[in-house]
Formats: structure tokens, sequence, C-alpha cells
């Protein structure tokens, strides 16, 4: 049975990529060091998955920044800014100005737009499209991997992004047009480039078309048709293997199964039921192959092999073991690179876990036992041993702890709402609290100096004790709070510095959650994160944010806000365990956070805020899907700080824009106050507020913090006067869009002491027509 994979993480083990690029980028490295760096990664990665038994070896997966960035260069297609580089001494120059912008020689590129690669953490280069787009072969860069790949041995298959996922990923700009119109332009160019690559001498290519994962248009179901019948035609002698992942192939699966394409690959981890509709159908064909994506390519846990051989025998036995391929679910471009590196795991965790270099050989193994041959002794011993593995999961004293699962059952609705309704909590909350009209306040963190990371950083490495630490930490809450008193905002922060990361933070403290050493993920370019594994049942043992609120609010008579990162969050950027729904995970989390903030009020703390910025991230790839989601999404929220009293504000906040389609799932958070990104899109939120009210009380941002830039006090003004268009005065506060740990004391403090005077203006003016 063939095996074969996806596509492999690019970072290296040890952030090597990462490192050679940022050189690169500093000047302290040449374009040739970089380019040494790349291959030598290339190489070893394959030899890599060759060696765990992987016969399809994935070639131009690579990339030094991103996979559709590189799409755009081999079709040539590059925004106009960037023509004074096109042709320039350093071909890398274009490239990196299209990913992260440019500033020299007189010229002042931005970078293009990036988004996140459906609902991963990935982010790839927007296309921009215009309307008289050519395309051409400009830097077809599989050619030279696969030659480099076949020059070392390996057993390649070109992997490219499909013509119609191309397309559809990417935006049209100056005029409206449909970019899947560009077809008929593009089809000949993507020919070309498959017939270069045929005539290297390999047998299949892997077109990703992920795009039906989403649900796509019939017009765009014609327009692959169209292409996939022109490339068939133009390219007999090359193989297809069509790859979906992340979700079915949905409305699309008859289209799909009409294209002349040799092989198919499914996701079997999203979408397992998919299985079923391709052998039954019966368009399937007596030659199409099919390759099963049992492994979990975006998760972290070892697969549960008797459950992946249900699958793998099932369709052998319908089509054959020749037209069966194992693989991972999608690229492993998700999942860390090398569980073996992990020197502090404990063995326990360890065999519950599988990173790439570890799913490969899940794979093969899985391949060999589902073959209709005897399997070796060493696939037998492996199946045994992860059997042993799972009953272990499934039994664990360590992910199990009945009080969690006891409090989860015992939920009523009045777990998931407030005492009273808005209104009442308004005025209760309006009378303690005593605030002004339009009421200051910020996101939570102020700058983190290199002073205060080198102060966490040796207070992890034991170099000062915890006094010491504690001593100096106090004295940065202190000078925050000071500061803000003197500047006149009204709600405070402590600012955040304990924090190294805001689900990290968390994480470290509750129970249920492991890191790693080197478990990076790459997230766009040369960054990457490390999310923590929520491995067991999770709840709050000790004090999470008490002791840094409840030192600062003895600092002032003025409100201190708590701050807590809130359960969707957590969850989202954290890899979760598989043997529960999300849900019930989110709820889990949602009870711990809920035991902070009733904490934090008997301490005193009358305005807390749990943030909820990757609230949107989680929304199903297809339509269907949302409302189930948002459903339960919103009740973890509620559950996370129901059950305080009436005059304890809570406020959430929400960044990465584009809430306009959610804003009622939003409403029904029911937070008291929200402070939402939206100063960058100019205030675009607000198109959402024409035919739908929002209730509460809202901040929209009125600066945008990604920037060093000091914001004037008329934009700011003019962002607020455009709010109270649809905003009750009452209801309106100010801040900025965001936290503002990224940024440095000298521009945060003036944009702060503008803002506020733009508040009082506001404030007075309001006070004088109503006098008047
Ligand atoms: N409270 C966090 C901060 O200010 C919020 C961060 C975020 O929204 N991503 O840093
Ligand atoms: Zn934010």
């Amino acid at each position: 049975m063939q095996t074969h994979n996806l596509g492999y993480p690019r970072i290296g083990s040890h952030r090597e990529l990462k490192k050679a690029s940022e050189n690169y980028w500093a000047g302290n490295a040449s374009a040739q060091e970089l380019q040494q760096t790349a291959y030598e990664l290339r190489l070893r990665h394959w030899k890599a998955q060759s060696e765990a038994g992987i016969e399809l070896v994935p070639v131009n997966d690579f990339s030094l920044y991103d996979h559709v960035l590189d799409t755009l260069l081999t079709f040539g297609a590059i925004p106009e800014r960037y023509q004074p580089l096109v042709g320039g001494a350093q071909p890398l120059d274009l490239y990196f100005a299209m990913a992260r912008g440019h500033q020299r020689d007189g010229l002042d590129l931005r970078a293009m737009e990036m988004t996140k690669w459906f609902d991963t953490n990935y982010h790839y280069i927007v296309p921009e499209f215009h309307r008289e787009q050519q395309f051409q072969l400009f830097r077809p860069k599989v050619l030279d991997e696969l030659a480099e790949a076949l020059q070392a041995g390996i057993k390649a298959k070109p992997v490219l992004l499909g013509p119609i996922s191309f397309l559809l990923l990417g935006k049209a700009k100056n005029t409206d047009f449909n970019t899947l119109d560009l077809l008929p332009r593009l089809l000949p160019v993507y020919a070309q480039l498959l017939q270069r690559i045929a005539d290297q001498g390999v047998t299949w290519v892997q077109l990703d078309e992920p795009i039906l994962a989403t649900d796509i248009s019939p017009e765009a179901q014609i327009a692959l048709v169209q292409a996939y019948n022109y490339l068939r035609k133009s390219v007999p002698g090359l193989k297809f293997l069509l790859a979906n992942y992340f979700d079915c192939f949905g409305e699309a699966l008859d289209t799909v199964l009409s294209l002349p394409v040799e092989a198919l690959h499914l996701d079997l981890v999203r979408c397992p039921s998919q299985l079923d509709d391709l052998l039954e159908h019966p368009a399937l064909g007596d030659q199409r192959i099919l390759s099963l994506g049992v492994v979990d390519g975006r998760n972290v846990w070892r697969n549960d092999f008797a459950h992946s051989l249900t699958f793998l025998r099932k369709a052998v036995a319908k089509v054959g073991e020749a037209r069966v391929w194992v693989a991972p679910s999608c690229s492993l471009l998700h999942s860390p690179i090398d569980l073996s590196l992990e020197t502090k795991l404990d063995q326990e965790l360890q065999q519950w876990l599988a990173f790439a270099q570890q799913k490969l050989e899940e794979v093969s193994t899985l391949a060999e036992l589902a073959s209709t041959a005897e399997p070796s002794r060493r696939a037998l011993a492996r199946l045994e041993l992860n059997q042993q593995a799972h009953e272990a999961r499934r039994r664990s004293t360590r992910i199990h702890n009945p009080e969690v699962k006891k409090r989860l059952e015992a939920l009523k609705a009045d777990h998931f709402r407030r005492q009273s309704a808005f209104d009442q909590r308004q005025s209760a909350q309006h009378k303690a609290l005593k605030l002004p009209l339009f009421p200051t306040t910020t996101i939570g963190s102020f700058p983190q100096t290199p002073e205060i990371r080198a102060l966490r950083a040796n207070f992890k490495k034991g170099a000062i004790s915890a006094a010491e630490y504690e001593a100096a930490m106090e004295e940065a809450i202190r000078e925050s709070i000071t500061w803000q008193e003197e500047v006149g905002m009204d709600v405070l922060v402590h600012g955040e510095f304990e924090r190294n990361d805001m689900v990290e933070y968390f994480g470290e403290l509750l129970e249920g959650f492991a890191f790693t050493q080197y478990g990076w993920v790459q997230s766009y370019g040369s960054r990457c994160v490390k999310p923590p594994i929520i491995y067991g049942d999770v709840w709050r043992s000790r004090d999470l944010s008490v002791r840094w609120s409840s030192f600062a609010q003895a600092q002032t008579q003025l409100p201190v806000k708590g701050m807590l990162t809130g359960p969707v969050t957590i969850l989202q950027w954290s890899f979760v365990r598989d043997d529960q729904p999300r849900h019930q995970t989110a709820f889990q989390i949602a009870c711990a956070i809920n035991d902070e903030v009733k904490a934090l009020e008997v301490a005193g703390i009358g305005v807390i805020q749990i943030d909820e910025p990757a609230f949107r991230e989680g929304l199903p790839l297809r339509q269907k899907d949302r409302p189930a989601y948002l459903d339960w999404a919103v009740k973890a929220f509620r559950l996370s700080n129901s059950g305080v009293s009436d005059q304890t504000q809570i406020h959430t906040h929400m960044c990465y824009s584009e809430f306009n389609d959610i804003i009622e799932a939003i409403a029904a958070m029911d937070a008291d106050v929200i402070t939402i990104e939206t100063s960058r899109s100019d205030m675009e939120l607000l198109d959402a507020f024409v035919d739908f009210k929002y209730p509460n009380e809202i901040g929209p941002g009125v600066y945008d913090i990604h920037s060093p830039r000091i914001p004037s006090t008329d934009e700011m003004e003019a962002l607020l006067l455009k709010a109270l268009k649809f905003v009750p005065a009452r209801n309106l506060w100010v801040n900025p869009d965001c936290g503002l740990k990224t940024r440095r004391w000298p521009e945060t403090k003036e944009a702060l002491i503008r803002m506020i005077a733009v508040a009082k203006a506001l404030r007075e003016k309001t006070a004088a027509s109503v006098a008047s």
C-alpha cells in the first residue's frame, strides 16, 4: 500500500530557517548563506521522510516565507508597485519586499496583505489580482527543487497550489471583478509548468485545492471542471492527485468525482463520513485512487491505529489495496516537528503524543498493517504498543478529574447567565463606579521593555529570588498606576508585566496543560508559536491573577481592571485533547476562569476584563457548522463570568477585525463592556449597527496600536463622532485598539495623553449641549 505525505514543516526542528532569515534581513548573512540553510533543510527533511517509510515525498512544500507567495512568483503575478525590484540584482529583494515591505534606496513599498490559511494559525500572503492580470512562468521554483530532490535520489511528488484555490484566495484590486475570470489566462501557464514537471520524469503531481473545504459557488464548480479538463488534456503524461483537506468535499463532491484526476486525497480526521460517501458513489470509477488522510496533521496526539485501520480496511475491501494510499490528513506544516527532542515531557505524556516525524512513522506502519500481506514483527509490535498507550490514556488519573466532570454535569441555565438583565446591571455599575461620560481605559498590557523581559527571564532561570522578582514587578505596577492617575485615565490596568503570553501565562498556572521545548509551529514567515497542549481535565488549583490585580488596586482609589484570557481564546491557541468534544474542554476552562473571576471580585476588583481575541477564529469553514460553534462559544464565555454581582462590570476585548457577520453572537456574550478593534478599518464595525443595535457598552478602538505612529487628536475625535452616530453617549468608551505590549513607552504615553484629551473635550461639549 502506497504511503505519501502532503507537506512537511519548513522551519527546521531548531528553527534554523527562522534564524537564517532573520540574520539575512538584519544584514548579518548573505543571500547565499540563507539559500544554503534552506537547501540543507530541504535535503534533511526529504531524507527524514524517506527514512520514516514515506514512499512519495512532497517537493515544493518548502518555502522561504509562504507557499502562496511562491505561487505568485511562479506565475509572475507581481503587483505593480514592486516593478522597480523586478529584474534587480538580488532576486530575494523582490520576494521579501512582497512579504514584508521594503524601505531602502528611496523606495517605500508596503507589504502585501496577510491572512489566515483556512482555519489554521498559519498566515498566507493574499494575492492581489487586477482585471488585466497576465501570467507567465516567472520563477517556477518547483522545477529547481524537483531537480534537487531527484538528484538526491528522492522519489518526489511535486506539490502545487491548484488554480482554483489560487484564484479564489486572491483579491480583486482596483476594480471589482471575479478572480475566476482570470482562469483562461492562467491555465495555459499552469499547463506549461506541469509539462516541465513531467519532463523531469516524475509520475505524480499533487494539486492542492483546499478551497473545496469551504462553500464554493456553482460557478466555481464549473471553473473547477474547466480547469482540470484543460490540464488533463494538455499534460497527458502526468498523474494528478487532487488534495482537499480541513473539511469534506461537501456540495462539490459530485463535481469533484467528475474531474479527470487519477487520485483524490480525503481528510478523514475532519470528515470521517466522507469515506462511505465516496465508496458508495457511482462516479468513483474503477481506477481512481483514494488517498486516505487518517493521521491528524493538525494536532499532537498519537494516532489510534485500531480506529484508522477500520477506514483503511474498509477501503481495501471495496476497491483493492492498489487503489488505497495512506497519508496524514493535511500538510504537516501545522504540526510540531519531532517529539524525540522533548527531554522534559514525562514518559507518560510522551507516549500519548506524535509530532510530524512520528506521524509519518504512523502512516507507514498503518499501511503495513492494513495491507493483505503479512505485516512485519515490528509493525505488529507497534500496533500492540499503540493499543497499550491508548488504553493507558483512557484510564489515566492525570487526565480525569471526577470533580471537574461532576461540575460540568451539574451546570444549569443559571450558570450561563448573569443575575440580572443588562439595564439593571448598568445602573448598578454606574452607581458603584461613578465613571464620567466616555470613560477612558486601555486593553491591559503596557510596553514590555527589555528590563521587564529580563526580569521574567532571570526569575525563570533562578538568577533572582522570588522576593526580588516580586519587588521589581510591584515597582513596575506602582509606576504604571501612578502614571495613569496623573494623566487622568478613568479605568486603570496593572500592565500585565508578569505575562509572557496571554495563553501560555494562564496555561502554566492551570491544571491539565503541558508545555514543550521545541513544539514550534510556523505562524507566518519567520514567526513561530509554541501552543500549549491541553491533555487533561482543566481546573484551577491556585491563584492566577489576584495577587497582581489586588496589589495594583491597593495603590489607587480609582478602579483597576482585572485582566484574564477567555475560554475560547485559550482553547483556540492550544493543542486541544481529542478524546472529548472541544466545547467540553472550553466549558472546563470557563469554569476555571469563573473561579478566578469570583476570587477577583472577593478581592475588591469591581471591573474584570476577559479577553476573547480568538473568538472569531474558531468559526468553522462551512456556513452550516457556524451556528453550533457560536452557540457553545458564547455559552463558554457566559459561563466564565456568571454568578458575579450586578455591580461587577465584566468587559471583554476582541481584535483581528471583521465582526460584522457575527455581531449578534458578540452581543449574545452579554459582556457589560466590549472593547473592540476597528480603528484600522475606519470604524467599519459600525456598518453592522445600521441593522443591528448593539445593546451594551462598547469601546470601538480609536487608534491602531500596531504602528508606532502617534495619532492626532483630530483623527481620534473624528472616529468617536462617527461612533456616536450609532452608539448612545452613555454606552461609549474611549480606548486604543488592543494591548500596548509591543509598543515603547514614549509613543504610548503621548498617544494616551492625546486620547484622554479627546475624551475630556467631548465630555465638555456634550455637557454644554445638554445644558443649552
Ligand atoms: N489584554 C491583552 C493585552 O492587552 C489583550 C491582547 C490581545 O487582544 N491580543 O495585551
Ligand atoms: Zn487585542
